[in-house]
């Protein structure tokens, strides 16, 4: 998980602040030390970290200690504003044409994660009721054309391609014009990407931003490759001029080195972020949300977010009211997972939660995890429809031939029917709770 090291350091470093007065050179050395050593530690550029040190005790030494805050405290609210500096403030908005369609050109190295991001961009667009066409500018891998019309395909979303024998410049002017006749709002650009940077490369890219002028020109790159990202960054920045970045595998890389050095290094925001393969793993940057999470705060705006963008509102009506007409099934119990699901993983989700961040840490240890779903999952689909809309039924032989049904012990299907009855129960309880605090009873 992304900052996951980075996180504990320093959160660790910020507990060493102690004391009720106003803090003092002597106070701050050996937690700033710590401070310090987490963010090399994940690979934040050494000068960057220097800055963000020096600011930081600068500001704490010269500031009086806010009204109602500890030394911890006030600490604590100096690094996360810090941070927030560091990771670029504001979060960065796609820019949008004044006259559509807006052209969002993808550059960056192969393997970077620029096909992958295309289809996850368009994804993300269509969620926001935007008509995007995708492009097949990457003529030189083999397999790019093909991945971005599959991606296409699942998606629902056109892809303009030319095959592998036109110049990419062509393509991208050609595709221009089939947006308008698609009527699409966003083009969204693939480009071929190489090992290294080459003038080449560059040339083909310059060319294709001189033919179609994009609103955004978004590096992608690889959060794993940390200080190599931000140095290629750098580069495509003096080559070529970029608008922002995308940061790709953030879910893969523990220490977001690349995230935390590269507005200061380069001046370009952090756009948009990569945190997995499937197509739903791209999340806005938001600066401050991030800062909160690296402090363990948690980020309840992303999570409810989140929960908004994945839940089928008409399912929960109809569970409210299967749940009122005390007809709440088994059925319903694994939709209603499912949808936790699609929230993510574990671990992501409870990152989200403030304070919940260290959690995982203990669930990993108690054996809880994401297989839990599958396995309940499992002996779901191994009872009988009728089973599963009134398991009082469930008797002694039937848990048996169930329990076989999925690979599983009898006590599986057992514990899974007492969560299933406890479950019910809570959410009954639940819902008198908010009709008591709908009717006034209490305010939250
Ligand atoms: P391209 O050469 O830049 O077009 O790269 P691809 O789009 O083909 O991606 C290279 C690999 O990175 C593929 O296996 C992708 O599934 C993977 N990938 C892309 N984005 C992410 C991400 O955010 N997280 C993870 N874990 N993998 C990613």
């Amino acid at each position: 998980m992304a900052f996951e090291s980075l996180s504990e350091r320093l959160q660790n470093a910020l507990k060493m602040f102690r004391g009720n007065g106003k803090l003092t050179e002597e106070d701050l050395k050996a937690p700033m030390r710590e401070v310090r050593m987490a963010l090399l530690e994940a690979d934040v550029n050494f000068k960057v970290v220097k800055d963000f040190v020096a600011k930081v005790k600068e500001r704490a030494v010269g500031e009086a200690i806010g009204e109602g805050l500890n030394p911890h405290q006030q600490i604590i609210k100096i690094v996360n504003e810090e941070l927030i500096e560091l990771l670029g403030g504001t979060q960065s908005k796609l820019t949008v044409a004044p006259k559509p369609p807006t052209v969002i050109m993808l550059v960056g190295l192969q393997g970077a994660g620029k096909t992958t991001t295309a289809g996850k961009l368009a994804n993300y667009l269509k969620r926001k009721h935007k008509k995007p066409l995708l492009v097949a500018g990457d003529v030189y891998r083999p397999a790019a054309i093909t991945q971005l019309q599959v991606l296409g395909e699942q998606l629902n979303v056109p892809v303009f391609t030319l095959g592998d024998k036109v110049s990419p410049v062509e393509i991208a002017q050609k595709a221009m014009e089939k947006a308008h006749s698609l009527a699409c709002d966003t083009v969204i650009i693939d480009t071929a990407g190489r090992l290294h940077i080459n003038e080449e490369l560059m040339e083909e890219l310059r060319n294709i931003k001189g033919a179609v002028h994009p609103q955004e020109i978004l590096l992608v790159v690889d959060a794993m490759t940390g200080q190599d990202a931000v140095t290629v960054a750098e580069s495509f920045d003096k080559e070529l001029g970029i608008d922002g970045l995308i940061v790709t595998k953030l879910d893969g890389d523990a220490r977001g080195g690349a995230v935390l050095s590269v507005k200061a290094v380069t001046g370009k925001p952090v756009k948009l972020i990569g945190l997995g393969e499937k197509l739903d793993a791209l999340e806005p940057f938001h600066p401050d949300r991030m800062a909160s999470r690296i402090l363990g705060m948690g980020d309840i705006l992303t999570l409810v977010e989140k929960i908004q963008s994945t839940t089928d509102l008409a399912k929960a009506l109809e569970m409210e009211k299967k749940l009122r007409k005390d007809e709440f099934t088994l059925e319903q119990f694994l939709d209603q997972m499912q949808q936790v699901k699609k929230l993510g993983s574990l671990e992501t989700i409870l990152g989200l939660i403030p304070g919940m961040g260290g959690i995982s840490q203990k669930l990993k240890e108690a054996n809880v995890d994401e297989k839990e779903f599958d396995r309940i999952e499992a002996i779901i689909r191994s009872m009988t429809k009728k089973e599963r809309q009134k398991p009082e039924i469930i008797n002694g032989s039937r848990r048996k031939r169930i329990a076989a049904g999925c690979g599983m012990r009898v006590q599986d299907v057992n514990k899974l029917l007492k969560n299933f009855e406890e479950s019910k129960k809570m959410m009954k309880r639940m819902q008198g709770m908010a009709k008591f605090a709908s009717k006034g009873g209490f305010k939250l």
